[in-house]
């Protein structure tokens, strides 16, 4: 079998791509540009036989994926811009993000009728309401959507963020429930995501915003310990593996996922850096050792544990394999 997956030089799609690999899949990878395609197959050197890359140069253009949907079984669509510093939303965020998902859904019916499932990278940014803050005592599951209007998706660049997936991931449900496709669709709702960085990086000042997030941590650039923008986490590489088990299991068909390990905050993660990482210690924010978390929300995620039979990683684990791959990526 062979599967799509968008956008194959990011982050977790670095992983996603590799559990495919594993697994025994064919893969074929979308990228931006030449020198990303080269990147993408000397990344997977190892499955040489097994993965291709086609050059998809604008997720938004119309038409873009017509040709990179044709002869495959499957789908991942994990290509979206995730970027807090948009200046323009509309052509920077909400146009890949939803054009880009209801692009790659019309080509899939127009051009390849052998696709039966495909696994959406949405994010728990289309759960969360954004102007409940931390929520005491309230537990997201997959029946809540972030309740963003237009009107508060153009109200910052986070709120643009936020919204952008969330319209997405809307549209893509809505796209199945209008022109009934032969295929069914999943969708995965990660918090922040962690863990080692497997894609190819020019620098450290070229990081995905999550990486960018831990790495500002080790090298001295916080003082202090920052505000915990979202209070769940989930390993990178365990949303690739819940990718492949979204793909594989039936029951998963028109489902959303919660992909999350446990709460967590950054003084936790610093407490970890600190802890295993001495030589750090005058570069990671001190803060309060051992403080406990703040009351927040929780992330139910028995959906994800019991129908993909999904385990999670310990923080610690996930923030100790980042750290190593940062310092050897700042060496
Ligand atoms: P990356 O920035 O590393 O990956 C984003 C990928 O999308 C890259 O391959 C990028 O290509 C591609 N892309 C973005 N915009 C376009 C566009 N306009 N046209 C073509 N390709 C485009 O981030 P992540 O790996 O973190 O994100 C992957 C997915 O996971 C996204 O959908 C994101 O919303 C979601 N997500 C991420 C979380 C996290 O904490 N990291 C949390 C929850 C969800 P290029 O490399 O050429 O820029």
């Amino acid at each position: 079998q062979t599967v799509l997956i968008t956008g194959a030089s990011g982050f977790i799609a670095a992983h996603v791509v590799e559990a495919f690999l594993r697994k025994g899949y064919n893969v074929r990878g979308t990228v931006r540009s030449e020198k990303a395609a080269a990147e993408v197959l000397k990344m997977h050197a190892k499955y040489s036989g097994q993965i291709s890359v086609a050059i998809v140069p604008d997720i938004a253009a119309p038409n873009a994926f017509d040709e990179a949907v044709k002869g495959v079984d499957g789908v991942i669509h994990t290509a979206s811009p995730f970027i807090l510093n948009a200046t323009d939303f509309e052509t920077e965020l909400l146009q890949p993000a939803i054009s880009g998902t209801t692009g790659i859904l019309e080509a899939i019916q127009k051009y390849n009728s052998a696709v039966s499932r495909v696994v959406i990278t949405s994010s728990f940014a289309s759960v969360l309401d954004p102007t409940q803050g931390q929520r005491p005592g309230y537990v997201y599951t997959e029946a809540d959507w972030n309740p963003s209007t237009v009107e508060q998706a153009n109200s910052s660049p986070v709120m643009a963020y936020l919204a952008s997936k969330t319209f997405a991931e809307r549209a893509a449900f809505d796209y199945v429930k209008q022109k009934k496709p032969n295929f069914t669709v999943a969708t995965l709702c990660p918090p922040m995501v962690y863990g080692p960085i497997a894609h190819a990086v020019s620098g450290v000042d070229a990081l995905n915003t999550s990486a960018g997030d831990i790495y500002r941590l080790i090298n001295g650039s916080e003082k202090a310990v920052p505000d915990t923008s979202f209070w769940a986490f989930a390993d990178v590489r365990d949303v690739a593996e819940a990718h492949v088990l979204a793909f594989e299991k039936p029951q998963a068909a028109g489902q959303r996922y919660l992909i999350a390990n446990s709460a967590y905050s950054y003084q936790q993660i610093c407490d970890i850096i600190r802890e295993k990482f001495p030589e750090l210690q005058d570069k990671t924010p001190k803060g309060d050792t051992g403080a406990a978390l703040p009351p927040i929300y929780k992330v139910d995620t028995t959906k994800a544990v019991t129908e993909l039979g999904i385990k999670f990683r310990p923080l610690q684990e996930t923030i100790v394999d980042m750290v190593n791959s940062l310092l050897a990526l700042q060496k």
